[in-house]
């Protein structure tokens, strides 16, 4: 009998496990508890898949002998409860798409740092001439690919969440960038739950299989042990140090193994102490896939960054304005802080998740000319911030007022930073949207 398989949430990932399971046969039904975007209904027409929308049918759910579920539906969610219970197996479109395809898989995980590496490993191997496929939360899903194009490597960028349904699938490079406390919610409240998550992207590893991480992360260190992993291990860390094989001495980017590689520091498209350690990843995973040296250092070279992250806009009598508006914790602007080179005039400010700004207190002392206070409820920004005695500015408006507030207190030769720490929600859409009205008004300049 035909094999029925129902997919739960028909986003980017949720159509294409769609597409693919059709294109193999299955019986396959898709459901989604909100409205369904039109591009993805069309898709799913095209290709003739059954769906429903705004509802689930309980009925015929729990029929299927197997179901992909989105990652953003939390385990909670009673449908999958009502699975669970039954013992049907729920698995993420990476780990069915997996199973149709014999390409290498690079997979990137980690608090922080994952799309901005995840692209840099793409230009990477794309500048070499590879045949190489960009998916996870990035980019499109693995499983249209797999169905549609199939290529001979892929880059993925794998939140905990879709870690969560992965069972067989291998990666063949494996790469953890760090673990910090975030989504805690959706674990339990449990730190080790949530830890527990990010390595398994080392599960199934053979020996001939290769696993990069930062070597000075407290938490990967500390675990490490303890998963008794079988993959070929590429620690990589700021400094010489320990048994890492990649890492910056005398101002060379070093890397060890497999192939000795060095490149100077200053030749690094990306910038900033954090985004070092995004290089070094993406370095490493390209040698160990046998990319010559001077294709890296090439692409290390002119990779044009990711938009929202640190992202250069333009230069206006003297002053440089640079768009972080992805950095929306206190943690991302610290790392955005450290690596200005001249006195700043930061934009801070939006829905605040319990922060606290002690992190960022002496860069700011340091670094700042002056602070702009965006957001519908700056109380506590002024609480923190105005003690320091720097010129302050409180706006509740929107973007335009905040770029020709900075722009009025930053002199020539300075900076002007949106590195808000905060979520966007209060005065806009999503982080996209305050980064794009950020270059719009600065553009308008
Ligand atoms: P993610 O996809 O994991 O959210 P991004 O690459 O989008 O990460 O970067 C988000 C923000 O996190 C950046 O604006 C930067 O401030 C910070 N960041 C980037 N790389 C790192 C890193 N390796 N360690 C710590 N923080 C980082």
């Amino acid at each position: 009998m035909e094999k029925k398989i129902v997919i739960l949430g028909a986003g980017e990932s949720g159509a294409g496990a769609a597409i693919l399971a059709k294109t193999k046969g299955y019986n396959t039904f898709v459901s989604d508890m909100s409205m369904i975007q039109d591009k993805y209904k069309q898709q799913l027409d095209k290709y003739d898949v059954a769906w429903e929308e705004g509802k689930h049918t309980e009925a015929l759910i729990l029929d299927a002998d197997e179901v992909v579920k989105s990652p953003g539906i939390p385990n909670e969610a009673p449908i999958i409860q009502k699975l669970i219970a039954k013992g049907t197996p729920i698995i993420s479109e990476i780990e069915f798409a997996g199973r149709y395809t014999n390409a290498k898989m690079i997979c990137i995980t980690g608090s922080n740092g994952k799309t901005t590496t995840t692209s840099l490993i793409y230009h990477i191997f794309e500048s070499a001439g590879l045949n190489v496929g960009l998916a996870g939360n990035i980019g499109k899903s693995l499983a249209l690919q797999v169905a549609l194009e199939d290529h001979d490597y892929y880059v993925i960028e794998l939140s905990s969440f879709q870690l969560d349904n992965m069972y067989q699938f291998r990666a063949n490079i494996a790469i953890l960038m760090n673990i910090t406390p975030d989504h805690l919610d959706r674990y339990a409240d449990s730190m080790q739950n949530y830890i527990d998550a990010k390595f398994r992207i080392t599960q199934n590893q053979t020996p001939e299989d290769a696993f990069i991480f930062w070597n000075d992360d407290p938490i990967i260190k500390k675990e490490l042990e303890k998963y008794g992993l079988k993959a070929h291990l590429y620690p990589f860390s700021a400094l010489k140090e320990n048994n890492s094989i990649a890492y910056v001495e005398n101002h060379e980017v070093t890397i060890t193994e497999p192939i000795a590689f060095n490149m100077e520091q200053e030749k690094l498209a990306l910038t900033g102490q954090h985004n070092l350690y995004n290089s070094l990843a993406a370095g490493i995973s390209a040698n160990v896939a046998g990319i010559t040296r001077d294709d890296i250092r090439q692409a290390l070279s002119d990779f044009k960054g990711v938009e929202h992250r640190l992202e250069h806009v333009t230069r206006v009598k003297g002053v440089d304005f640079i768009n972080d508006s992805k950095a929306t914790n206190v943690n991302s602007c610290w790392y955005a802080l450290q690596s200005m080179k001249t006195k700043t005039v930061l934009i801070i400010g939006g829905k605040d998740k319990g922060n606290d700004y002690t992190e960022i207190e002496d860069l700011v002392k340091r670094k700042c000319s002056g602070l702009v206070y965006l957001g519908l409820h700056n109380e506590k920004l002024h609480e923190f911030f105005d003690r320091l005695g720097l010129p302050v500015v409180d706006i509740q408006t929107g973007m335009k007022d905040a770029v020709d507030a900075a722009f009025k207190m930053a002199k020539k030769g300075e900076t002007v930073l949106l590195s808000p720490c905060c979520a966007s929600f209060d005065l806009f859409n999503s982080y996209e949207d305050r980064g794009d009205q950020f270059k719009k008004y600065v553009r308008e300049l």
